[in-house]
């Protein structure tokens, strides 16, 4: 508890008589992100048969225009049964390029049956707000959108736009994903509030805080062999179950080379800090040269860190055959990599390919609605200002970059050359993580700091 006490005692302190000068997030902005957040998590976001996402857009735009943006300076998109919104911040100066922040109003399905409270009744208790959407991700959309309304109220006139670009099908299909980042890929950076994080112990002390700079790409790859097939009485050598058994055992057997790029270098130096000393000895001996198979085979012994290291494949799915008394005609297996930025799913399928190394492999890739994306370059000051915030909460707490498994909207602005960063200021215990499980909460403690850090943020990055 003590570095948030100590920080909430501080601010307590310091917000009356800094107010002239800097007026700060007050009472009205966390008001306003509480009820937005309430109002918010009450409409059922979810793709499909009634998705209120449109409404959810539409009342997200009312509150704006309320707030001080223009009616033109705000639109809603609709896309087949959902929609995406464009809140447009006016900047002063044209030629400087502007800055997205990306977020999506959609939520995962939840059966209310399922869950104790209804997912979609927001509910608050013992200093958490409970419902669909509490976490992944209306809170963090709630406070940014009062934030945004606290700064128009301020005057603060940006140096460069900022546009707000919420997305309509983050959890689904990611199509109005894709409509935004073909319509806004012109900035200067994307902040993605649905990314990154800080993670805080049971005592409420902080551990670390993870910015999300690069992540992986998914791909699904389908692996066929089929047969005459045939009376199981009379077998052949040809079996398409044992084809696909020999070929799933050279994919486990295999290991895609090691790799490593800027952004899980720093993630690796900064474990280092809490390493025990195999772990630390592992990581020197990787970051000194990435192919020493034993360092690499200790690193790929921890399924958190394997991915982290190289490109990963493994079976998710099989299917086979058509009856207990007849050969095989086709046996079917999924296979989901996760690429390690820089590679492309093709030069994937192709090593596969060789991994088996049967010319009855019928192997091709499934669409998975993804995108292949670089990692976005580790900004110095960038770094050093979301430092400088969020440890003007928690001191010392070490900021990590992190490459994710994949797939945020990021992904789609990140291809089209967007520097994109996860950047979510809310700090949690791993116990409360409930994104897109049962019982999804956030504490209410985080909206004032949210606000704090959000303000700071934009008008440093928009000064
Ligand atoms: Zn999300």
């Amino acid at each position: 508890m003590r570095p948030v006490a100590a920080f909430l005692a501080l601010a307590l302190v310091a917000a009356p008589a800094a107010y002239a000068q800097t007026p700060g997030p007050n009472r009205v902005a966390e008001a306003q992100a509480l009820e937005l957040l309430k109002r918010g998590i009450a409409f059922r976001t979810v793709a499909g048969e009634g998705n209120q996402t449109p409404e959810y857009a539409n009342f997200l735009k009312e509150h704006l225009v309320a707030g001080g943006f223009a009616a033109e300076d705000v639109r809603v998109e609709r896309l087949a049964d959902t929609a995406y919104l464009i809140a447009r911040y006016r900047g002063t100066d044209p030629a400087k390029k502007p800055i997205y922040i990306s977020g999506h109003m959609d939520v995962v399905e939840a059966k209310p049956a399922d869950w104790t409270r209804d997912p979609f009744t927001p509910v608050i208790e013992g200093g958490y707000i409970w419902g669909r959407g509490a976490s992944d991700m209306k809170y963090d959309l709630s406070t940014l959108v009062a934030t945004l309304i606290q700064l128009k109220r301020e005057g603060f006139r940006p140096s460069r736009d900022i546009y707000l670009l919420a997305s309509g099908d983050e959890e689904t299909s990611m199509k109005t994903t894709q409509k935004l980042a073909e319509e806004f890929h012109g900035a200067e950076l994307l902040l993605n509030i649905d990314g990154g994080g800080g993670e805080i112990d049971e005592s409420g002390a902080a551990v670390i805080y993870g910015i999300q700079g690069a992540e992986k790409t998914y791909a699904d790859f389908e692996l066929t062999f089929t047969n005459a097939g045939g009376h199981s009485s009379a077998p052949s050598r040809h079996n398409a179950i044992y084809s696909l058994s020999r070929a799933l055992t050279r994919i486990a057997d295999y290991q895609f080379p090691a790799e490593i790029n800027e952004i899980t270098r720093a993630g690796f130096e900064a474990n280092l800090k809490t390493a025990d000393a195999p772990m630390a000895e592992a990581t020197r001996r990787f970051l000194a040269n990435k192919d020493d198979a034993e360092a690499l085979a200790y690193l790929r012994s921890y399924p958190g860190l394997i991915g982290q290291t190289g490109t990963t494949c493994v079976a998710t799915t099989v299917q086979a055959g058509h009856a207990t008394n007849a050969l095989p005609q086709r046996a079917t297996a999924n296979v989901n990599c996760r690429i390690f930025p820089g590679t492309s799913p093709k030069a994937v399928q192709e090593t596969l390919t060789r991994v088996v190394g049967d010319p009855e492999l019928k192997i091709v890739e499934l669409d998975s609605g993804t995108v292949a994306s670089d990692a976005s370059p580790l900004r110095p000051e960038l770094m050093k200002l979301i430092t400088r915030l969020i440890h003007a909460r928690f001191p010392g707490v070490p900021i990590v970059p992190s490459m994710s498994a994949g797939a945020s909207d990021s992904m789609w602005f990140r291809a089209r050359g967007v520097p994109s960063y996860g950047v979510s200021p809310i700090f949690m215990k791993s116990s409360d993580g409930f994104a897109h499980g049962l019982n999804e909460r956030t504490p209410l403690s985080e909206i004032a700091p949210s606000i704090v850090y959000y303000r700071a943020l934009l008008r440093e990055l928009a000064k």
